[in-house]
């Protein structure tokens, strides 16, 4: 796929803004920088961010087995989603796709950009219908999300129905994976060198903690990623966030462990769910939340096939004790 023939005409062919940053990304303490206004007290905040994060994507390419060049970091993937919308999508003329009951934003990010979106329903079974997001798109559908493990669903999208989806449309897909390690599955992350047009968004909010800091992550060509660079805000990721998900990243040892009680825990509450009078299904999951079905839980969600469902966040064992106390007393 040509990826440069999606690209919005005006993004093409913008010169970025050169920051003073963009040579000299390592501030070694005994150089003199007198280049770009900062104030010479107040040591290491005092200077701007390495714009391009070398450090951080150096030790996300070693984990993850992706090179540097197909890493672009941002503030929440929320900022990444953004910038996908601003590279890709012409206010008014182009479209994208989503594939509700799904993460919200995508919508919001598309009236904000004044892009229209397609809704194509899940089926069922919560998952993509092929034909209808195939006959829904068309020379100007820049983008498809897929969001697996979706939320609020909780399931995973079927592979052999992504690898349709990638080989099918005529855009970029993207792949929310803020959930993927929670899941049994593996990330879309080793399929990269096989699709131009694949797109894969994670984040360091939900598995690895770290909500309060504002760090997304997305993978995807170098093509696609040297575009992103072009067009994101110069200092996207401030220096407290670059320190925190480096200390992070290289002494990750609670991590897993979490993970391992938010699975059992997310066990724990999906039986003690069984005994609520008004759950009329639990929904399995591959996410760090369980969606239910009630006999009327009204008015929670607002999404198609979500009438009567709550989703509830897995949290600690003594959360869980209170929140099932809480459900039992409902009348
Ligand atoms: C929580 C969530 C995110 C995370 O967004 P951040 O901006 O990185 O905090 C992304 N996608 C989905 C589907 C989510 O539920």
């Amino acid at each position: 796929m040509d990826i440069e023939l999606l690209v919005r005409k005006n993004i093409l062919q913008l010169e970025p803004y050169s920051s003073a940053r963009d040579e000299f990304a390592n501030t070694n303490a005994n150089l003199i920088f007198l280049d770009a206004n900062e104030n010479p007290f107040n040591s290491r905040i005092n200077r701007y961010p390495d714009p391009y994060q070398n450090e951080l994507k150096t030790v996300l390419s070693k984990v993850n087995k992706v090179p540097v060049s197909q890493i672009l970091l941002g503030n929440g993937s929320d900022e990444v989603l953004d910038l996908l919308f601003r590279a890709f999508c012409e206010p008014k003329i182009d479209n994208i796709l989503t594939l509700p009951p799904t993460y919200g934003m995508y919508k919001v990010l598309a009236n904000i950009n004044e892009v229209e979106n397609r809704e194509v329903l899940l089926n069922s079974n919560f998952q993509p219908d092929i034909n209808a997001i195939i006959n829904n798109s068309d020379s100007n559908s820049k983008i498809l999300f897929l969001c697996s493990p979706n939320n609020p669903t909780a399931n995973l999208f079927s592979i052999k129905k992504i690898n349709t989806l990638l080989e099918k449309f005529k855009g970029l897909v993207v792949i929310d994976e803020a959930y993927i390690d929670f899941s049994s599955s593996n990330s879309w992350l080793e399929h990269l060198p096989k699709h131009s047009n694949l797109v894969i968004t994670q984040t360091f909010s939900k598995a690895y903690g770290m909500a309060g800091i504002r760090l997304g992550v997305c993978y995807a060509s170098p093509k696609i990623i040297a575009i992103l660079n072009k067009i994101k805000p110069p200092y996207n990721i401030n220096t407290l966030t670059q320190d925190a998900a480096l200390k992070f990243l290289k002494e990750n040892i609670v991590f897993k462990e979490h993970i391992y009680l938010i699975n059992k825990e997310k066990e724990v509450l999906s039986k003690a769910l069984v005994d609520i009078h008004f759950v009329e299904k639990i929904y399995p999951s591959d996410a760090n939340f369980i969606l239910v079905k009630g006999d009327d839980a009204t008015n929670r969600y607002h999404q198609p096939l979500c009438h009567n469902t709550l989703r509830f966040t897995i949290g600690t064992s003594m959360q869980t004790k209170q929140l099932i106390k809480a459900l039992k007393q409902l009348k």
